[in-house]
């Protein structure tokens, strides 16, 4: 995973990472490019534009998740050179690079969820009651949401441009708090509400929550 996009990079060839696509312009520069929608726009290579740009997603709702599906469409950056894209790449992904940089020399740190609730404290100390089926059903909820593939759950990549995740993240945390408090009393999955705020669980339109609740319904269905 990965190397293709650093050799990319190197060899000057097009690539993909995660939603964006990016292609050689002129004998040093690079063209950075949202998902297709809409009439592209070009958006200045600095942080605070590119920030903005991607706070929200495509239905206008905040993105907590750095690598959420979903990004706004239709704009593209234009880089000097290579140390430019890069830089353009990780403030869309954080950290992205140098993941794929560890992954592919065998050095990346990966964390297990297990652990990653063990460690909780306070508010989210409750995660780690969240029984093996529901951790299971979490991660498969909430990092489907997502471009970054969840190696730490022996996930491997699917699709081109797939980034790597070494350990989970509080957004998975969290819902994995709110999964552990649904195991004590269970709500009844309801409605989608697309204008649900992305992270915000205890809401009950939230997709994810929604998702996990009908996974959970349709498995108590199996064993029945
Ligand atoms: S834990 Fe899952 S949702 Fe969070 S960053 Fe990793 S892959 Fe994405």
């Amino acid at each position: 995973m990965g190397v293709e996009v650093l050799d990319a990079i190197a060899a000057r060839r097009p690539f993909r990472l995660g939603e964006l696509r990016a292609e050689p312009e002129g004998d040093r520069g690079w063209v950075v490019r949202g998902p297709d929608n809409g009439e592209p726009r070009e958006v200045p290579a600095e942080a605070s534009a590119i920030r903005a740009l991607v706070r929200f997603d495509a239905r206008g709702r905040y993105r907590p998740l750095s690598g959420a599906r979903g990004l706004p469409g239709g704009w593209f950056v234009r880089c000097r050179d290579a140390a430019e894209l890069e830089w353009v790449l990780e403030t869309v992904y954080p950290l992205a690079l140098v993941h794929l940089r560890q992954h592919a020399e065998g050095s990346l740190r990966v964390v297990g969820l297990d652990a990653a609730l063990a460690r909780q404290s306070g508010r989210y100390a409750v995660a780690a009651e969240l029984s093996p089926e529901g951790r299971r059903r979490a991660t498969s909820v909430v990092c489907s949401a997502c471009v970054r593939v969840p190696l730490w759950a022996g996930a491997r990549p699917a699709e081109p441009g797939a980034i790597p995740c070494p350990e989970p993240c509080s957004v998975l945390i969290s819902f994995c708090r709110e999964a552990a408090l649904w195991e004590r009393e269970r709500p009844a999955p309801a409605t989608d509400d697309p204008a649900a705020p992305f992270a915000d669980f205890e809401v009950e339109g939230n997709p994810l929550r929604n998702a996990y609740l009908r996974a959970q319904t349709v498995e108590a269905r199996g064993r029945a």
